[in-house]
């Protein structure tokens, strides 16, 4: 028997695509349910695949990394007050739930091995990081100025890697002087860590052909109002703060990442992703709010606040040289992609 022109073209895709082939990870079923307070989303699936969360301001993403929505998928609705829609989109090698909230929350996502089950938990999330940024910004912008000295760091011409050559960046290493910034438990300062993660980050960024200023390289007090006058005389393609989250609940622990403007958003959400591959903390979501120095500076700029110092296991982290290498190999991971997808725009 001849084999039909169609279903010849039917095997010829079937061989091609890696996702029918490889995995045939299907998500067959959602259900939602609440219980004291919590929404909770099970998510029965056959095949291999992991739901993997990406927490957008009030919308969730949950992923199926190579994995298919079956066509027949059924989603039991129950009731919350803080779900407002839910939908699917498919792409050629993953799913997506999206849950749009009402309102600011937090979630976990346990992945139930061997039985074909990933279940979202949803909760109110708690969140002192604004007040707290509010009231520090309020002090630094009523504080007598010290002039500000940035430190220059040129590209090496002899460095092999030279993709970022030509780029420009302003890296803010958070507080200063005779601003601690949060103080943790064991007496380790927040100005000292994003200190040393800054001038790890500089290093990689110079030896990838780019020029970096630091607002500061060693303990000295800033002004707000100077660093964003600076970086916007700077010319720089990129402006990152980098900072430590601290609140009054030391269970809370996870990586945040902060903008303002619109033209920022491609790159925190980039960066933002890079991070939560690189550093393997929580997703805490990435966060627009109107934070001095992303709010008024002209660039795409972000405030990175890769871990807690409130948390005892995150406070470890961030003292650790390997930790804060690894934090500062995903930044230049994350604006090495950055540049990659504005280049081929
Ligand atoms: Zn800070």
């Amino acid at each position: 028997m001849r084999m039909g022109s169609k279903a010849l073209f039917l095997l010829f895709l079937i061989l091609l695509s890696p996702v029918a082939f490889a995995s045939p990870a299907q998500i067959l079923q959602i259900e939602i349910s609440r219980d004291r307070g919590f929404d909770y989303f099970d998510i029965s699936t056959c095949g291999e695949t992991k739901a993997k969360g990406m927490l957008l301001d009030n919308q969730l993403q949950v992923i199926f990394k190579d994995a298919a929505l079956s066509p027949d998928i059924k989603i039991s609705k129950g009731r919350s007050r803080r779900i407002k829609a839910i939908r699917l989109e498919q792409t050629s090698s993953e799913a997506r739930v999206i849950i749009d909230f009402t309102q600011p929350i937090d979630y976990d996502i346990v992945n139930v091995f061997g039985r074909g089950k990933s279940i979202i938990e949803i909760f109110d999330r708690f969140d002192q990081a604004e007040q707290i940024m509010a009231a520090w910004e309020k002090a630094n912008l009523a504080t007598r100025r010290q002039l500000l000295k940035p430190y220059k760091l040129s590209p090496d011409p002899a460095g092999k890697d030279q993709s970022l050559a030509g780029k420009i960046f302003v890296l803010d290493p958070g507080h200063g002087g005779l601003d601690p910034g949060a103080i943790a438990r064991d007496g380790s300062w927040e100005k000292n860590l994003t200190l040393a993660v800054a001038q790890k980050t500089a290093l990689l960024l110079q030896g990838a052909g780019a020029t970096v200023y630091l607002t500061r390289n060693d303990d000295r007090t800033k002004h707000l109002q100077d660093i964003v006058d600076y970086a916007n005389g700077s010319k720089c393609d990129i402006f990152i703060s980098i900072h430590y989250n601290f609140t009054s609940q030391s269970e809370i622990g996870g990586t945040e990442t902060y903008y303002y403007n619109p033209q920022s958003r491609p790159l925190a959400l980039i960066l933002h992703e890079s991070l939560l591959a690189g550093i393997e903390r929580k997703d805490r979501g990435l966060r627009r709010a109107m934070y001095y120095a992303v709010h008024h500076t002209t660039m795409p700029a972000v405030l990175l606040e890769p871990v807690y110092l409130s948390n005892d296991k995150e406070l470890k982290l961030a003292g650790s040289p390997d930790f804060q290498y690894q934090l500062a190999k995903s930044i230049v991971k994350g604006v090495k992609t950055y540049f990659r997808g504005q280049s081929n725009k």
